[in-house]
């Protein structure tokens, strides 16, 4: 079953509490279970605006000088750890597709703490919305309707401000690289 959370922008799944999808299965027993938050989220300008409004120094700190951030001039990957023991795996003979595979079952989001750490406005619109086909796969037809139309509904918004903060961003020419404190004062003035 799902839950659509219209308030925070977010669907969200009980069967998450104990991920049976095979795809996110950990690669043995030692590892703890993260399901699809093995991820390396990408923060947008939607969720960098609401981070620098919210918590300004959370953002300087936490995202953009992450040890695995990497920055772009209008988004932010954050890469997941990788645990040391995916260096002794044997990967000869798999393609590029099953070592990237292999790589996601040793990874866990740097922002997992026995689930997301992150508020959900924090949060990217996939994170907000991922549902495996484990899950849709049980849902009725009313329910899969439902999360294909809110998954839409969240990410158009994501991609539409993008596109419009991109371009004004552009027009005053800073950008997450170079000029990153007038991207924070940029987002700030927006809530005045
Ligand atoms: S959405 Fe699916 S893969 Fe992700 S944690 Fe939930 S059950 Fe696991
Ligand atoms: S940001 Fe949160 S929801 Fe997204 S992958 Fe990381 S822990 Fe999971």
């Amino acid at each position: 079953m799902i839950f659509i959370d219209q308030e925070k922008k977010q669907i969200l799944s009980n069967n998450c509490l104990n991920c049976q999808d095979e795809f996110f299965q950990p690669p043995n027993r030692l590892f703890p279970k993260v399901g699809c938050c093995s991820y390396s989220p990408t923060f947008y300008l939607l969720e960098i605006a609401n981070i620098c409004i919210d918590n300004p120094s959370f953002f300087m700190n936490s995202i953009l000088k992450h040890p695995k951030a990497e920055t772009f001039a209008y988004s932010i990957k954050v890469h997941a750890n990788v645990h040391p023991t995916y260096q002794q795996t044997s990967q000869e003979h798999l393609s590029k597709l099953e070592k990237d595979d292999l790589k996601l079952s040793y990874s866990t989001c740097q922002y997992f703490d026995n689930g997301c750490s992150l508020d959900p406005s924090y949060k990217n619109a996939v994170c907000r919305t991922f549902i495996c086909m484990t899950i849709e796969n049980s849902l009725d037809e009313k329910h899969k309707k439902l999360l294909h139309k809110w998954t839409k509904t969240f990410s158009k918004e994501e991609m539409d401000f993008q596109v419009k903060h991109e371009t004004k961003l552009k027009q005053r020419g800073i950008n997450l690289i170079e000029t990153p404190a007038k991207v924070i004062k940029y987002f700030q003035e927006l809530k005045d």
